[in-house]
């Protein structure tokens, strides 16, 4: 019979919660259970897919710093599971100097954290990787470290390591209730209730489903995205090691990577889709989203188009600000919440770190200061959204 006293229970095991219950086995070892609702390795959720940007550029420091120990988490991992589960390519962010996501925050940021980056104007992004179209108000910020985190990959490696760890990992495991009560969880799953000290929810777009059982409902945007492989016929063009990922930073912003995974170029708009619900949403092909991924390559990236290879439908977790979740939850002394706002894989191992640090020590080194669940705007019923930054 599956033991049900724990120490530390993680409720959802996607990108962030997989993370958390391989950090928490790390030093619990076998005082962790971690529930999942589906198979491991479903493609219902956010984190499914060969591949996610992952780089330091970002629109704040405090970003940039979480990034920093993200390749760091990453890499320790990828040296216990025995393969790397992040490819470095480079990565550029470009788009109109008059843009709707300014570079120049980005720059700010990589400067005030001591990261070199490039700022390049178009003629130089033309000349370095022919495969770009640009006009002359085109500029872009190069940063080396840009890369691909694997995250098909780095989930299994979660999973499996936490296993080793001695951590209990049970997929077709929905929770369906949560008690606090006495100072620690009753978590319901298939009609056996366990019980735990800690609870870590890591449940991305059920995450109102999740910390409902605990009283707590956000103003969360659940969007169903969708990301185009394109059988390039010059695909060779477009191999890791001589293109970049990149970031169309304007609105719409677009985003891409080299051939990996797929024999294909992989395109995508961030943002682009319809909101929805993850018990809802449908996994047809949107045909103006992927009207509007053909439209910006034919302007920007010709050669990485050809056949139609593969288009994925994926879910985004929206907060109204677009900052992550990362905090106590309110009332529920123990409880944690992470939510990833539609950018998170870059640091899904560090977010289960910080999880893992915070359920076990109360605190973490990393700065958390804007990913409360107090803060104002998660508090109001329709906030005004910003989504791109
Ligand atoms: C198309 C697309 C492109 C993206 N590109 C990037 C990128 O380039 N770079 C980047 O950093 N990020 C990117 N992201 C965002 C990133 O993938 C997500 O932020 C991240 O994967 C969120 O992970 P998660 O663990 O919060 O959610 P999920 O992976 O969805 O995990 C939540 C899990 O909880 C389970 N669960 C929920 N409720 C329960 C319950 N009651 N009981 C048991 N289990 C439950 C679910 O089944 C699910 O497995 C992208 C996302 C999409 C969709």
């Amino acid at each position: 019979m599956t033991r049900r006293d724990f120490e530390y229970i993680v409720i959802g095991l996607g990108g962030l919660g997989s993370a958390a219950a391989y950090w928490l086995s790390r030093r619990v070892g076998k005082d962790v259970l971690g529930l999942e609702q589906f198979e491991l390795g479903h493609v219902k959720g956010e984190s499914q897919d060969h591949s996610r940007i992952i780089r330091l550029s970002y629109h704040s420091p405090l970003y940039v710093q979480l990034a920093k120990r993200a390749y760091e988490s990453w890499d320790m991992v990828g040296k216990e599971a025995g393969e790397p589960l992040v490819l470095v390519t480079g990565g550029i962010d470009l788009g109109p100097r008059e843009s709707a996501i300014p570079a120049q925050t980005y720059m700010d940021s990589l400067a005030a954290c001591g990261v070199e980056y490039e700022h390049l104007d178009a003629p130089e992004i033309m000349k370095r990787w022919p495969q770009f179209t640009l006009t002359d108000d085109i500029h872009g910020v190069y940063q080396s470290q840009g890369g691909i985190a694997m995250a098909a990959k780095g989930n299994a490696a979660h999973q499996r390591l936490a296993r080793a760890n001695g951590a209990t990992i049970l997929d077709r495991s929905p929770v369906t209730a949560i008690e606090h009560r006495g100072g620690e969880y009753g978590v319901t799953s298939n009609g056996v209730t366990y019980r735990g000290k800690k609870l870590v929810i890591a449940a991305g777009p059920w995450s109102n489903g999740a910390l409902g059982h605990l009283g707590m409902h956000l103003p969360l945007q659940v969007t169903r995205e969708q990301v185009t492989y394109f059988a390039s016929p010059h695909r060779v063009e477009f191999m890791p090691d001589r293109f970049p990922v990149w970031i169309w930073l304007d609105d719409p912003c677009y985003y891409g990577f080299p051939v990996f995974g797929e024999p294909a170029t992989k395109v995508a708009q961030d943002c682009g889709g319809k909101p929805t619900t993850a018990d809802t949403r449908d996994f047809e092909v949107d045909e103006a989203n992927a009207a509007g991924v053909v439209k910006f390559c034919e302007r920007h990236l010709p050669k990485a188009l050809g056949p139609v290879h593969l288009i994925k439908t994926c879910l985004y977790t929206l907060t109204p600000d677009r900052d992550f979740v990362i905090d106590a939850v309110p009332g529920h002394a123990g409880a944690f919440a992470a939510i990833g706002a539609g950018h998170a894989y870059k640091f899904a191992s560090v977010i289960g770190r910080v999880l893992s640090e915070l359920a076990i020590d109360g605190q973490s080194p990393s700065d958390l200061s804007v990913f409360g669940l107090d803060r104002e705007i998660l508090r109001m019923e329709n906030p005004p959204v910003s989504y791109m930054v």
